[in-house]
């Protein structure tokens, strides 16, 4: 089960990911994510869109974010906060007070230019533009509190950060988006567009998944999943014939972050996981975190990322750059969504398939999957994200089973 040169055509059986999701890997990942290291992350949802003033904020009762007491979270978030409160409080008391850059040693901004040369180094890699985890608005979001589900966010504000997202990759025309790119466009801008369309795709199976069903006279509303909307969304009948291949770029995003997180491997087992709430529950979370990269070993080479950026190197380099800078442009894009649960969820995912991107093309860890060279870095955000990115792409999968049963039997019912 590999994929072809194509990048468009994967050989692997839609069957043999079902079942490797379904039984293997959603349980797992679904465990991790309930654990306190994966469900608090910290982001800033109030910064501001840089494409366009009218980002109205919408009013719908389900697209607000629920955020966490201090009280609630596990203790070492929470002694993060403190630090940085004390840090930013030392900072502008240095700023305030010009004796103490006087005072200085020569080692401590040789430790200051080094740490910038690093931040670069950093950035270098990185496909995201990540938030200011330090900034006044940013704060620790617990997202099982804030699970992802129908909000009624839609046209014409939804379309319009969806438009933008695709023509990220130069679609001029936006009649074209839902189609794909021609298909002699290069290798990367295919490989660009299946992940963004696999993306949307997971989203709007999650809507559909999660959906409101308003209660009649007194009952109260209940959430689940409607068979109809996930119809309207995807059948060949009411798509121009396109759902299926939108679905199929699910399971294609989904392989691109399993190779990713496969390939980080041998960082991750190093990892700790530490929220310090209870001893237990960390000792559990590395436990489940190194049970899942163990399941998840042997089916990772059914992307190969080395497929990409080769060739002439200034070419291969240049679009590498163009690439990296239009992902970083779609997660900015995600300060734009009007909604806030959808501006959340869409944050993290974004962030998790930038963090893929990273891990995949950085060319810092070997691609044998050997020795992750020290200088490759990972923050707690990326972690997180990535593993609740996944954990997103994971539970589709494991609806489109669902939805398929839930449609089979209403088709034998009538
Ligand atoms: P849209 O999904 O808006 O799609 C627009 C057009 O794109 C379609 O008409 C079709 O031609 C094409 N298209 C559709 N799917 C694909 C695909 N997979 N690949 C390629 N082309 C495609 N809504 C919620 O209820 N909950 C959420 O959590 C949520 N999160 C969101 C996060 C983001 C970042 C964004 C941009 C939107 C989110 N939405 C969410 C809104 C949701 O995705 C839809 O935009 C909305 O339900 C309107 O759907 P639609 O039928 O008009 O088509």
């Amino acid at each position: 089960c590999k994929l072809r040169e194509e990048v468009d055509d994967c050989e692997c059986k839609i069957e043999s990911i079902d079942k490797l999701n379904n039984y293997q890997v959603h349980p797992r990942i679904n465990t991790i994510v309930q654990k306190d290291y994966f469900r608090f992350i910290k982001l800033n949802l109030n910064k501001i869109c840089q494409f366009w003033t009218d980002d109205a904020r919408c009013s719908l009762k389900d697209c607000h974010v629920k955020s966490c007491n201090q009280d609630d979270l596990p203790a070492s978030f929470r002694n993060i906060i403190n630090q940085q409160d004390e840090n930013a409080q030392a900072e502008n008391c240095e700023q305030s007070n010009p004796l103490g850059h006087i005072n200085s040693s020569l080692s401590d901004e040789s430790i200051k230019a080094f740490e910038d040369m690093k931040k670069y180094d950093d950035a270098q890699d990185n496909f995201c533009e990540p938030d200011d985890e330090t900034h006044a608005q940013a704060e620790y979001l617990d997202l099982v509190l804030n699970p992802e589900r129908f909000t009624g966010y839609k046209a014409p504000h939804a379309h319009k950060i969806w438009n933008s997202i695709y023509r990220e990759n130069c679609f001029e025309n936006t009649d074209r988006i839902a189609y794909g790119p021609e298909k002699n466009t290069c290798l990367e801008k295919r490989f660009f567009y299946r992940l963004v369309s696999g993306l949307h795709t997971s989203i709007n199976v999650h809507l559909s998944a999660r959906f409101l069903h308003k209660g009649l006279l007194d009952q109260a509303d209940v959430w689940g999943p409607n068979p109809e909307e996930f119809k309207k969304r995807f059948d060949p009948e009411t798509t121009n014939g396109l759902g299926p291949q939108w679905l199929k770029n699910l399971y294609f995003i989904y392989l691109v972050e399993l190779r990713a997180l496969a390939k980080v491997a041998p960082y991750l087992e190093k990892e700790t996981f530490y929220a310090g709430r209870s001893q237990v529950e960390d000792e559990e979370a590395k436990f489940a975190v190194l049970d899942l990269l163990k399941t998840i070993k042997n089916f990772q080479y059914h992307f190969n990322e080395t497929r990409l950026f080769r060739g002439n190197p200034i070419e291969a380099k240049t679009l590498k750059e163009e690439f990296q800078t239009k992902f970083r442009n779609i997660t900015r894009i995600m300060d734009c969504v009007g909604c806030d649960k959808c501006r959340l969820w869409g944050k993290v995912q974004t962030l998790a398939l930038g963090t893929s991107l990273k891990i995949l093309f950085s060319g810092k860890i070997s691609s044998d999957n050997a020795n992750s060279k020290n200088s490759f870095q990972l923050t707690r955000t990326e972690i997180v994200a990535l593993f609740n990115g996944f954990a997103r792409l994971s539970n589709s999968i494991a609806e489109i089973e669902n939805f398929r049963e839930l449609l089979s039997r209403s088709t034998t019912e009538t």
